[in-house]
């Protein structure tokens, strides 16, 4: 696809320098437009900044007819539409709130004699919902005036993606109503299996498929244990190490942003805050703000992202743990633009894993409103404990960790030493935790899997405390029999079963989020193995902790 011999090559190349301005293509830009100028089904995985937009912006120039594009923001629309007018590109977008009139103005464009839009944006609700627009599609499409079907940010579609939009689901109607119309799907993060997902919902025939290296080697990966000075630290990170740079610190809630930012100030940072609940007036100001360094933190939830273009952020912060690995790395992303090294700090504990897990069954994030039950659920369980074993992992390169999740083989060697555990290139021991580990599964069916992590180490450790008492469970056959084992790793052995779903969190109440009590169970079929002895769990530890024996009775 690379070749330059295609028909429209020298057209391509003219208005890529006279319109866009640009000398050259980037990679993957040049291969992507024959693709779909050569109206094949074409998927897309590029990294954010890769320039994604002239791949679509380009061909829609130079056809005849009218490109349509999905897009699931209207701030991000607004945006692409004022640079496309910029250049003398005509361009309309349609969405649920605009004014009825102007909608109308824009419908009866479509199907004038010869329309002169060169591309139309709509929101996927628009598609979802609008019986009017797709009749004036269908219209478009017999005077063969349709283009091409442009799908931006097309992992939305995928349930089993980060961030899944019910909307997004609808459009699998263009391709049965449009078939013989080239459909371009862009995105810039997607598993494997979500690229299947979107393939498939789409309908997508003999799709081709492009994608890149998802490895930005100018940003530092590191995670931090997060301790109950988490803004202190914070504060302390970044005077250290990008004192009056930019950066954003994702914050689990609202509530979070405003007290993070509130104490940054009195810091003496330029911090505000940024989240889906204030008008949209107020968020307009901020980003301005700091789009133009006139504060340089913005404590954020993940409201804030998607389209932002500023080159120069020096460091992203989780405040909180990340709901999946792929929303992760979309975050992460937002640093470095420009290519100069970057920070990426993740603060990890592991009690955000609760407070997440909760906030997403029960509808309390910023991306979803609604309660989640059933698949939906269980995808959103099951990235988030990826992320989980992602953070407690402490031996491995993050950068591979990150990668592979993508499916792309990725040599720790490479990493140069540049995320945590590269870095500390410590002497690892590896051991053989298997009682340790049947121990702690029996020990959670001994209390009938009515009692928290936390009580299960006590008890395991041999604690006598106040609540150990109470329920006699210093009387229980394995009370004590972790004695002497050192806290951090009987802790690090019982997320592993977590992660590994022999033993399963449950949320038993909560009486408003950031106060959830959990328990846990007992996942009898993948338990069954270890229980029966036909399991062994082995992990690597430092070598300081395989060293220090302690009976210390400090939990
Ligand atoms: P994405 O959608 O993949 O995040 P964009 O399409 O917004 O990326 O492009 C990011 C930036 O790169 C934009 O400022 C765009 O003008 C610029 N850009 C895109 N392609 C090229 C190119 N071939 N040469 C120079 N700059 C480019």
């Amino acid at each position: 696809w690379s070749k330059r011999d295609f028909p429209w090559t020298k057209k391509l190349e003219a208005n890529n320098k006279k319109v866009f301005g640009n000398h050259s293509f980037r990679p993957n830009q040049r291969e992507v437009i024959n693709a779909t100028m050569s109206r094949h089904d074409v998927f897309v995985l590029m990294p954010t900044g890769g320039g994604k937009s002239l791949t679509y912006q380009l061909p829609a120039l130079i056809s005849p007819g009218v490109t349509i594009v999905i897009s699931p923001l209207v701030s991000l629309i607004q945006d692409q539409i004022m640079h496309l007018l910029q250049a003398n590109i005509s361009a309309a977008y349609l969405s649920a709130n605009m004014e009825w009139t102007e909608q109308q103005e824009i419908l009866r464009e479509l199907c004038s004699g010869r329309c002169r839009y060169k591309l139309l944006y709509v929101t996927p609700e628009k598609v979802a919902k609008s019986d009017t627009l797709l009749r004036q599609l269908e219209n478009l499409y017999a005077r063969e005036l349709l283009d091409r079907i442009v799908i931006d940010e097309a992992h939305c579609v995928s349930q089993w993606g980060h961030d899944f939009r019910p909307d997004y689901q609808s459009l699998g109607i263009l391709k049965q109503k449009f078939p013989k119309i080239p459909v371009l799907a862009l995105t810039a993060t997607a598993t494997a299996s979500v690229k299947e997902d979107v393939v498939q919902a789409l309908g997508l025939v003999d799709c081709i498929i492009f994608r890149q290296s998802f490895n930005r080697p100018n940003l530092r990966y590191s995670v931090i244990p997060k301790t109950k000075k988490c803004v202190e630290d914070i504060d302390k990170f970044i005077k250290d190490n990008h004192f009056d740079e930019c950066g954003i610190i994702y914050c689990l809630s609202r509530k979070d942003c405003e007290k993070i930012a509130e104490k940054l100030q009195e810091f003496g940072h330029k911090a505000v805050f940024y989240h889906a609940s204030m008008d949209s007036d107020k968020r307009a100001t901020v980003q301005k703000m700091w789009s133009k360094d006139e504060i340089n933190i913005m404590c954020a939830t993940v409201a804030f992202g998607m389209g932002i273009n500023k080159p120069d952020v020096r460091f992203v912060i989780h405040h909180s743990l990340p709901k999946s690995i792929e929303g992760y790395h979309q975050e992460c992303g937002r640093a470095g633009r420009d290519g100069q090294h970057s920070s990426c700090v993740l603060y990890y504990s592991y009690s955000d894993y609760i407070r997440v897990k909760h906030m997403l069954s029960h509808g309390l994030t910023e991306q979803n409103s609604n309660a989640n039950s059933g698949r939906v659920l269980e995808t959103n369980t099951e990235n988030l404990l990826r992320m989980v074993s992602y953070c407690e992992n402490d031996v491995d390169c993050r950068r591979f960790l990150q990668l592979i999740h993508f499916g792309e083989k990725f040599d720790p060697v490479s990493c140069r030493k540049t995320c945590d555990n590269c870095f500390k290139a410590q002497n690892l021991v590896e051991k053989d935790v298997t009682e340790i580990a049947t121990h702690l599964v029996e020990l959670v069916k001994s209390v009938q899997q009515q009692f928290s992590a936390s009580h299960i180490l006590e008890v395991y450790r041999g604690s006598l405390s106040q609540i150990v008492k109470k329920y006699q469970h210093n009387t229980l056959r394995l009370h004590g029999a972790g004695k002497s084992v050192v806290k951090g790793e009987a802790l690090r052995v019982l997320h592993h079963l977590v992660v590994e779903e022999i033993l399963i969190e449950d949320v038993k109440r909560s009486d408003y989020y950031g106060c959830v009590s959990s328990i846990l169970k007992v996942n009898e079929k993948k338990a069954s193995n270890l229980l029966a002895g036909r399991q062994t769990i082995v992990l690597r530890f430092p070598c300081a902790i395989k060293a220090s024996k302690s009976s210390r009775n400090d939990i």
